[in-house]
């Protein structure tokens, strides 16, 4: 975005106009943190505004100011769609194209407001949005709501309810500043949000150790049992059927998570989770150094992503879905074959 359509959207929002703010399909830390705290942003600066967002986020972010005040398409459809119809400005934030809102892309796309991107996802759909505040190299949505209220001249309004929302987006984001995380505008933004009154340390706490029982003893069946290594080719991969996870009580963000255990192993450059829902297996990618985890999510999985996190699905049976995963690493062995050092 250049400085004359950020000059642009900071004289749009300089009068008090309806405003909604909306995330992708599966709300994870980042969709939910940045969209609240852009919330909180734009509230304090007086205009009227909604988070409406497909479906229902995990427990482990309801504390995130603003959270109760969330509108979910899914369970209160007609007041979400009578907003997204009369808003003039709708923000767009971590997604890329209509289609990552799912059900909801239908009255996203039919909106007659001035479509706001802000996402760091690759590719985005440049059609489909009036502006794009788009960068790869962002940790976070999050980090990039606070370069874009900085840019259109909001700073003044950024206050600690705010702030949480962007600490859960940037923490989130980057698994607690192991990924995603070389560069040094993340930690500055991380101290202003420190400096605002944040305590990082509960939030953490808010967020990671905020688990039921059966989450852990589900992360303790997919390690001890569940994983599968492939030491040939620097993989590591967890299979979840939908019995598993009913035996272990799964709920929404259960399995959050997970995926990144694998790499922890020396030498596993690559992890993935599959899990199966609605007749649909759900594959979750990591990744170290520079192995593409989203050239392979969007080749083979209908999916996309980062380098090092992307997610995909696959329309064949768990069975089917290992075969086939087994058949394309063979095609990634020399780029799977390396040691971080
Ligand atoms: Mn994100």
């Amino acid at each position: 975005m250049n400085p004359k359509e950020f000059s642009e959207i900071s004289k749009l929002l300089s009068s008090p106009a309806q405003i909604v703010i909306t995330s992708h399909y599966n709300p994870d830390g980042d969709a939910v943190g940045s969209a609240l705290a852009l919330y909180h942003i734009l509230l304090q600066s007086g205009q009227k505004v909604n988070v409406v967002i497909p479906n229902n986020f995990p427990d482990f972010l309801k504390w995130i100011p603003g959270s109760e005040n969330v509108i979910i398409y899914e369970s209160d459809k007609e007041q979400a769609e009578d907003l997204l119809q009369s808003a003039k400005i709708v923000f767009c934030l971590d997604y890329n194209a209509p289609h990552r809102v799912d059900f909801m892309e239908k009255a996203l796309v039919a909106s007659p407001a001035t479509k706001i991107l802000i996402d760091h996802h690759p590719n985005p759909d440049t059609d489909a949005f009036d502006y794009i505040f788009s960068k790869v190299s962002a940790s976070s949505t999050a980090e990039l709501i606070y370069q874009f209220i900085e840019e259109v001249g909001l700073m003044k309004f950024l206050n600690v309810d705010a702030a949480k929302g962007l600490y859960a987006g940037i923490v989130t984001d980057t698994g607690s500043f192991s990924y995603a995380c070389n560069s040094p505008d993340t930690y500055r933004i991380m101290g202003e949000i420190v400096e605002l009154g944040v305590d990082a340390v509960k939030l953490h706490q808010l967020i990671y150790d905020n688990f039921s029982e059966s989450r852990i003893r589900l992360l303790g069946s997919a390690l001890g049992e569940k994983m599968q290594v492939l030491p040939e080719f620097h993989t590591a991969f967890i299979p979840f059927t939908k019995s598993d996870l009913e035996h272990f009580n799964y709920k929404v963000g259960d399995t959050e998570g997970i995926v990144n255990y694998p790499l922890s192993i020396k030498e596993i450059n690559l992890s993935i989770m599959m899990t199966e829902r609605k007749g649909l297996i759900r594959l979750s990618f990591r990744s170290k150094g520079d192995f593409p985890a989203n050239h392979i999510a969007r080749d083979y999985f209908d999916g996309g992503g980062h380098k090092n996190a992307a997610g995909g699905n696959s329309e064949l049976s768990m069975e089917d879905t290992i075969q086939k995963l087994k058949e394309i690493l063979p095609l990634y062995s020399e780029q799977l074959d390396f040691v971080i050092t």
